[in-house]
């Protein structure tokens, strides 16, 4: 690692640590603290996961730098410091927000996510990125995770920060998350690095459902075996967990995991109306090319089966359509 680099982090890791005295510690960071209490965040939550809080003033950490003598041009390129553009005035970039670190593999803070107190856009500000830096390499919360992953062989991939945190003290101690960005062949490798068995638990929305429909065939490819949380639809991790409690989150979101076929089949469902003949047929196609996209032949056999099954088609007839399907696709 070059000086700069480390002086980057190193900036990273004061500023946590002000972040973090500020919210547990000052006046300053009581709203911040009781918009988090009221969210159900609990002391050790606040702590494992070093949250913190950013003042609602512009030269808290500008000031706070230049006592320390940290470079403030190295703190812009951080992004932690924005340059005012008539005059090239340094202030804070992160202003009242609740600020989550965001570590490097070693556990060093290299960025953060900060979050405003209400409903006001945006809702996440994300560190820029820059050489320490690059969100789509970064896996949140993998090494708090770690132990457990390589214990159980197993990690929860979520979308959000919250959720991590909230499964945590859920007693799921395992998860990680991207950074709101599509998940990426790197993240996958470095979490298959720690565990083969990863249960994808994204939020149950739109936006959720389709990313993960992308992150099974990128985990996939990166020789994961994959499986999908069974969330109800308009529920993030968080939500359910505050909602219902730990142990249903455990038992009927986690345990209660579906294949990814499973998932792919309702996916495929949602929205088209099975009782017309026409969208019937376009489901039917569907669900035949995800058979043929299946490795295992057992596994290609049983949904072929089930869907002969259910639209009470001829199971000659489906496998002479996949074996179309999978001409075509070659
Ligand atoms: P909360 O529960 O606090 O509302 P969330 O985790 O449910 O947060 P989502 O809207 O589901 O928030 O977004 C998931 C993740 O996507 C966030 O944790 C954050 O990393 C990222 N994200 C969301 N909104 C933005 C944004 N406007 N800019 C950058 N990243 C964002
Ligand atoms: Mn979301
Ligand atoms: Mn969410
Ligand atoms: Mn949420």
């Amino acid at each position: 690692l070059s000086n700069e680099n480390n002086t980057m982090i190193a900036g990273n890791e004061l500023a946590g640590k002000l972040f973090h005295h500020l919210l547990v510690n000052s006046e300053q960071g009581i709203n911040a603290l009781h918009y988090l209490q009221q969210r159900g965040f609990t002391n050790e939550m606040i702590n494992t996961f070093s949250i913190g809080y950013a003042p609602d003033s512009w030269e808290t950490l500008v000031n706070f730098f230049e006592k320390r003598n940290v470079p403030l041009d190295l703190m812009e390129k951080v992004g932690l410091l924005s340059k005012r553009d008539f005059d090239g005035k340094l202030f804070d970039r992160f202003r009242n927000r609740v600020i989550f670190p965001i570590w490097n593999k070693e556990g060093k803070v290299i960025g953060f996510g900060g979050r405003v107190l209400g409903n006001e856009q945006p809702k996440y500000l994300n560190s820029a990125d820059s050489i320490i830096f690059n969100k789509s390499t970064i896996v949140y919360g993998l090494h708090i995770a770690r132990p457990e992953m390589r214990k159980k062989n197993e990690a929860v991939l979520f979308e959000g920060y919250v959720d991590v945190i909230s499964a945590w003290q859920a007693g799921v101690k395992n998860g990680v998350a991207t950074l709101g960005t599509a998940l990426t062949n790197e993240q996958a490798k470095l979490i298959r690095r720690n565990a083969e068995t990863v249960i994808i638990c994204y939020d149950s929305d739109n936006a959720g459902l389709k990313a993960t429909y992308r992150a099974i065939s990128i985990l996939e490819a990166n020789n994961c075996y994959v499986k999908v949380a069974r969330l109800p639809e308009g529920y993030d991790p968080d939500d359910y967990i505050q909602k219902k409690g730990s142990e249903k989150f455990r038992s009927e979101v986690l345990i209660a995991n579906q294949t990814t076929m499973a998932f792919k089949m309702g996916f495929l469902r949602k929205g088209r109306n099975l009782q017309n003949e026409g969208e019937r047929m376009k489901y039917i196609e569907d669900v035949l090319l995800e058979i043929t996209k299946l490795s295992n032949a057992i596994e290609r056999d049983h949904y072929t089966r089930q869907l002969a099954e259910e639209f009470s088609l001829s199971l000659d007839a489906l496998k002479q359509e996949l074996y179309r399907i999978y001409k075509i696709g070659k």
